[in-house]
């Protein structure tokens, strides 16, 4: 089968330098070999933000993206502690959701999917309240393609003494996350997105003092349980070793690569691009760029096209794009930029999306006269 151009938000096409690092030899996870790929990546996860192991640790774990999520919410959220939860999208939703599962006190701010977070409404709440200990939102909220603005509400909790844990999961790798700045307590992210690793491996950046200042609420994503054993070149449970050779190679591709700055402009050229294409066509985007990802882009579908036509037409010619989710799901199609994508791959991209609206506008119109 030949490989499709993946412009969904992850798994991502690999490039060969990842490919080729899976040949590597099976390990035994209990063997030095194991852990000095386990200390490497940990040491090269801080090194994308260039952040001092004095302060900060990088903690691994088999699963995907919300494993991530969950254990950081579930792991550093004390029994006397209060979340405030930002949700414009569903991965803040999916937050909320995690604390509810685990019965952790908290309070959402609710938005439409569409909309930017309403300032004056979050700090409203902080003013009514100072038991919030921690306020979790997704960085970039990967349900629309829109870039949060985490500093203006860092900004706010700084003056509430309230800790942020981010979702970056679509953002770690690819956009500005400021650890000096913003009062962070935890970042999640994930292996197979921004960084192009495979998936599953994720991890949680958090603060050294952040961790151990609570009683597990689960076992297997108890962030503290791994942090002590990788702390002491260990492993609690049968890691997904493969994913380490991947995203060990690809971190030390994005470094070569010169970082998640240069990964930030090339996403950005080629979402400009794909947006510059659309746009000559009549298809905008469901969000002004400035308020958009680098990563990923959500625009309104063809007019009398469905997505199932649109995404079942440009698969036939290679290239899988993404579904809006919950009730965009007809209105709108999101096309992602991560990953082993070339210049040559969105010249025919651009190719086929203006070919396909042109003829989607005759058959509509032969429809008509029918
Ligand atoms: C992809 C994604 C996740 C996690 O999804 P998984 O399927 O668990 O990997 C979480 N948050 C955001 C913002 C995402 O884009």
């Amino acid at each position: 089968m030949k490989q499709a151009i993946l412009l969904n938000p992850g798994p991502v096409v690999l490039s060969d330098r990842v490919r080729r690092s899976l040949q590597q030899p099976d390990l035994c996870h209990r063997e030095p070999e194991f852990f000095d790929l386990q200390d490497c990546i940990r040491q090269r996860l801080l090194d994308v933000y260039a952040l001092d192991d004095a302060d900060w640790v990088a903690v691994l774990l088999s699963g995907s993206g919300t494993s991530a999520m969950e254990a950081m919410v579930s792991s550093l959220v004390p029994a006397d502690g209060e979340l405030l939860v930002i949700e414009n999208g569903v991965y803040g939703e999916r937050l909320s959701e995690i604390a509810r599962v685990y019965g952790i006190t908290h309070t959402a701010v609710a938005h439409r999917w569409d909309q930017a977070i309403d300032l004056d409404r979050v700090e409203q709440v902080l003013q009514q309240s100072t038991a919030f200990t921690h306020l979790a939102v997704a960085h970039h909220e990967t349900t629309t393609g829109r870039l949060n603005d985490v500093t203006a509400l860092a900004q706010l909790c700084q003056r509430h003494k309230v800790k942020l844990l981010i979702d970056g999961v679509s953002s770690f790798g690819a956009e500005s996350i400021d650890f000096d700045q913003w009062p962070i307590a935890a970042v999640a992210a994930t292996a197979n997105k921004c960084l192009h690793g495979i998936p599953g491996l994720s991890f949680v950046i958090s603060l050294r003092q952040q961790l151990n200042q609570c009683q597990p609420r689960t076992l297997y994503l108890d962030l503290n349980r791994y942090a002590k054993a990788q702390a002491k070149r260990g492993t609690p449970f049968t890691p997904a070793f493969p994913a380490f050779y991947a995203l060990d190679a690809a971190l030390q591709e994005l470094a070569d690569q010169g970082g998640w700055q240069q990964r930030q402009a090339r996403y950005g050229q080629l979402a400009e691009r794909v947006r510059q294409c659309l746009h000559s066509v009549g298809i905008e985007g469901m969000l002004p760029a400035e308020q958009s990802s680098v990563v990923l882009r959500s625009y309104y579908l063809p007019p009398g096209m469905s997505y199932k036509l649109w995404h079942d037409y440009l698969r036939d010619q290679g290239f899988i794009i993404y579904a809006g989710q919950g009730h965009f799901s007809s209105e709108m199609f999101r096309v992602s930029t991560m990953g082993q994508i070339t210049d040559q791959d969105i010249d025919r991209l651009c190719r086929a999306m203006r070919a396909g609206i042109l003829e989607g506008l005759n058959s509509s119109a032969s429809g008509d006269a029918a």
